[in-house]
């Protein structure tokens, strides 16, 4: 569903990405973790054309979408992203934020796109909380929000950017439950996260980044069966 061949990337003189591939088959969801600075959200922003790649190709559903200019509608429809702090209209209401963009952008009725976001909201499981600003929710409640947001969107395929890194210790497995939840759905997703106990329950493959360069990628079953490239290990031994 998802191909990236190759990418390079480079801020001024800086190699921040280095000939990068990994390859999100369709339901699949792929864990990266890595070093700060390792290039992980740079790579995410790649994919959806936040920053355009210098080398290398992006494939979405076998189409070349690679710094195709006319092709950013589509990868802004079809890919959800959810950064990690949050990003809502403050505003605007929970409903109101999940509103948005199917009226503006696939042109819903108030009516319609009220019913999604009332769905949604049920979804990641606070449907109590539609009418609320988003500085009267806690931040796992925003971080829902925000994914019931992209979600309206019916994207294909689902980044994630350390979605609960600024997140509470006790708020971040309400997050992973409903993330955990989609994958298991079929949801496609791409997870920049260190939480290796999301990765041990969602994901299909990890990919281990370091100084812009993909050291390792290892289906689940390999990575926690432990057949894991040294570096990636001392990265381990450091978070966990
Ligand atoms: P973290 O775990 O801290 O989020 P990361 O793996 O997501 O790190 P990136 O944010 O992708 O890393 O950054 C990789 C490198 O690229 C860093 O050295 C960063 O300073 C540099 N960088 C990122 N964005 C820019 C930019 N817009 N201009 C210049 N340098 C940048
Ligand atoms: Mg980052």
């Amino acid at each position: 569903l998802l191909e990236i061949i190759g990418v390079d990337k480079s801020f001024g003189s800086n190699r921040i990405l280095k000939n990068c591939s990994i390859n999100v088959q369709a339901k699949e969801t792929v864990v990266i973790i890595g070093p700060s600075g390792s290039g992980k959200s740079t790579l995410l922003r790649c994919v959806n054309q936040l920053d355009p790649a210098d080398g290398g190709n992006i494939f979405f559903e076998g189409r070349d979408v690679t710094n195709d200019p006319r092709t950013a509608p589509l990868l802004r429809r079809e890919i959800g992203m959810v950064f990690q702090n949050f990003e809502l209209f403050s505003h605007l209401t929970a409903a109101e934020n999940i509103m948005l963009a199917p009226m503006k952008v696939l042109g819903m009725s108030r009516h319609d796109a009220h019913d999604i976001a009332t769905a949604l909201l049920q979804k990641v499981r606070i449907p109590e909380r539609a009418d609320h600003f988003p500085d009267e929710l806690s931040g796992g409640q925003q971080q829902r929000v925000a994914i019931a947001r992209a979600l309206a969107m019916r994207p294909k395929v689902m980044l994630y950017d350390e979605p609960t890194s600024a997140l509470d210790p006790e708020m971040i497995r309400e997050v992973l439950d409903v993330m955990a939840e989609l994958s298991a759905e079929g949801m496609t997703s791409l997870v920049v996260t260190h939480e290796m106990g999301f990765a041990r329950q969602a994901a299909d493959r990890i990919v281990f980044m370091e100084a812009g360069e993909i050291i390792e990628n290892a289906s689940s079953t390999d990575f926690f069966g432990g057949v894991v490239h040294e570096r990636a290990r001392r990265f381990l031994d450091q978070i966990l």
